[in-house]
């Protein structure tokens, strides 16, 4: 089976990239390269004669259709996106562009690929998407985003990923088109990219500087290991039923306060310092329109498919604080991209 991975030089992208290697499918990673991406992340594959690169942008259709006639994939894995919601308030544009007319045009080049092979039942265009869809959820604990939660996105980013998600669903129910749709919670691990929150907390508490929190601290995300996520995708990909979404979730619901404490402590237990980190933290201004609490109901790929998150989240923290400890040669130049040492981020 040769799958066409899209962001596949990205954090889950190459999460994905590596597991499915190491399974023995056949990969093409696609990859613009913007400055979230890097090649490092797939250092480990490169060499595999299962492993592709090819560096072109979804924005280029001609370049989506040549890589489908080269590779003649059985199936698309598509994370290629601008993923970081800060950015996206700051300047919408790209994310218009890649994440909206970006999936048109992968959606449009599978089509004509997949009718030129004669429609095969078997093929499959997988969409990754975000939890972030459905907008906020109040603090009770029993009310989670299930698949038929309503859409309401908030922010640009995921306004743009809501609208890949309806593209995606219109394509299957207009030309027919073989695909499943996955939305998944808040991701941490190896390879994240140094802005977001957790790989930043982690990089300015080594510096001792002070570890910004938005607001009061109180608004809830769920957290899964990236790994843990990868191994979902491609038992979504390969189980899952056609046409139909899968939430995705670490059943690790945790308010952005009790994260980065989480965090100091096993910075503590694996760096320590003359003082305990958490003295590091500071509250500061809100983000505009910051939603409250997501939480995923993941009980829809537990039941079907009998997928559940295998790594703890107090496991997680300590093996990716232990990744950035060992890794500073992956993460040190990554802070020159884009300003990206100097944001502050709380979605990943
Ligand atoms: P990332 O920013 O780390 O990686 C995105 C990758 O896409 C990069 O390698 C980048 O070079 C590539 N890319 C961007 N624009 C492109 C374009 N125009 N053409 C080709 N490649 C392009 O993002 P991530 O965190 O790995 O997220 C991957 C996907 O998963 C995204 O679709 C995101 O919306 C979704 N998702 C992320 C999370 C999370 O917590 N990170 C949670 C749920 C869903």
């Amino acid at each position: 089976m040769t799958i066409l991975v899209t962001g596949g030089a990205g954090f889950i992208g190459s999460a994905v990239v590596r597991l499915a290697v190491s399974r023995g499918l056949s990969v093409v990673n696609l990859d613009a390269l913007t400055y979230a991406a890097s090649l490092e992340n797939v250092a480990s594959v490169a060499t595999s004669p299962l492993y592709a690169f090819e560096h072109a942008d979804i924005r280029d259709r001609a370049a989506l259709e040549r890589i489908f006639n080269a590779h003649q994939p059985d199936a698309v894995m598509h994370l290629a996106a601008e993923s970081h919601v800060d950015r996206s308030i700051d300047g919408p544009a790209d994310f218009i562009e890649t994440n909206i007319n970006g999936t048109f045009n992968l959606l449009e080049a599978a089509r004509k690929y997949w009718a030129g092979k004669g429609r095969p039942e078997a093929f499959r265009v997988h969409h990754i998407s975000t939890d972030e869809v459905y907008g906020s959820l109040p603090a009770d604990p029993s009310v989670k985003f299930t698949e038929e939660t309503r859409y309401d996105p908030r922010s640009p980013y995921s306004a743009s990923k809501a609208a890949a998600d309806h593209l995606v669903r219109a394509w299957h129910e207009t030309y027919g088109l073989p695909v499943v749709l996955t939305n998944c919670s808040n991701n941490y691990g190896p390879y994240h990219f140094p802005e977001k929150l957790i790989p930043l907390m982690i990089i300015k508490a080594l510096a001792g500087e002070t570890l910004p929190v938005y607001g009061d601290g109180s608004n809830v995300r769920d957290w899964l290991y990236v790994e843990d996520h990868a191994d979902a995708l491609l038992t979504v990909l390969q189980a899952g039923a056609v046409g139909r979404a899968y939430n995705i979730g670490g059943n690790s619901e945790r308010t952005n306060l009790e994260l980065v404490t989480a965090l100091c402590a096993v910075l503590d237990e694996l760096r320590p310092s003359t003082q305990p980190y958490a003295s590091l933290i500071r509250f500061v201004e809100d983000r505009p329109g910051h939603d409250a609490r997501y939480a995923i109901d993941a009980s829809r790929i537990a039941g079907e498919l009998g997928w559940r998150p295998s790594v703890t989240l107090e496991e997680g923290l300590r093996r990716t604080v232990q990744w950035y400890l060992d890794n500073e040669r992956w993460w040190r130049p990554l802070l020159a991209r884009k300003g990206a040492g100097d944001r502050l981020g709380t979605k990943v």
